[in-house]
């Protein structure tokens, strides 16, 4: 974790990799979420998916907005707006360079992952850290996560999360990003993701493997002393 003192905290298995679960739709609201939340972007999330891919929630979410797909991960709402929001690129700017608007925001996550080329790639469920394709460690999604470059992602997610933009000094409120991911080389094991900040503090837990989304909120609201 880090503070207003810009100082990084790390404990336990903070440089270990992994793949990044629902962390990855905070890559999709650094690289699209301005358009999405222009656009009002909305999406039905129903009983058996799209096109055979189902959301985690098997029962679906419902109708979604911005703010909901991100507070509750609707997996099929986000890979809608990204294939969307390709789609749309391709369509203005061309192959090549809607490539590399791609890949420069999802570097850091890709490794040497992604196919050579100047094609852009079919997305699908690994696009929204569903797989092993974007993988991070606890120390590099928060030094991400605190780069200038992201403080409109962190503010869109802030609003969003939390439905109003400021915060009020005294009392900061968090807003927290869960997720789940495969752990590499342990077949049906996953591992929790929390990422959160509340405007002052900003961190990153991982939990080990057998654990879900629930217990990695719980262990994140002991650890940062929340209720
Ligand atoms: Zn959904």
């Amino acid at each position: 974790m880090v503070g207003a003192d810009g100082v990084i905290q790390a404990y336990g298995e903070a440089d270990r990799e992994s793949p990044m679960g629902s962390l990855a739709k905070l890559v999709w609201i650094r690289f699209q979420g301005d358009e999405w939340a222009a656009r009002d972007m909305g999406f039905r999330c129903v009983k058996g998916g799209v096109n055979g891919y189902e959301c985690w929630e098997k029962k679906g979410h419902g109708r979604v907005d911005l703010a909901k797909a991100l507070k509750e991960s609707c997996n099929l709402a986000f890979l809608a707006w990204a294939d969307w929001s390709l789609a749309e690129e391709k369509r203005l700017y061309g192959d090549g360079v809607t490539r590399v608007r791609l890949e420069d925001a999802f570097r850091p996550f890709l490794g040497t992952r992604l196919k050579p080329g100047n094609e852009v790639p079919a997305l699908g469920p690994p696009w929204i850290g569903d797989g092993d394709l974007l993988r991070t460690t606890p120390r590099a999604m928060l030094q991400w996560m605190i780069h200038p470059a992201q403080e409109r992602m962190m503010a869109q997610c802030r609003r969003l999360m939390l439905g109003f933009q400021g915060f009020v000094m005294e009392k900061p409120t968090w807003w927290m990003k869960t997720g789940t991911a495969p752990v590499p080389g342990e077949y049906g094991e996953t591992c929790a993701w929390v990422a959160g900040s509340n405007g002052v503090v900003t961190a990153v837990l991982r939990v080990p493997r057998g654990k879900g989304r629930s217990d990695g909120l719980a262990r994140f609201k002991a650890i940062m002393g929340l209720p």
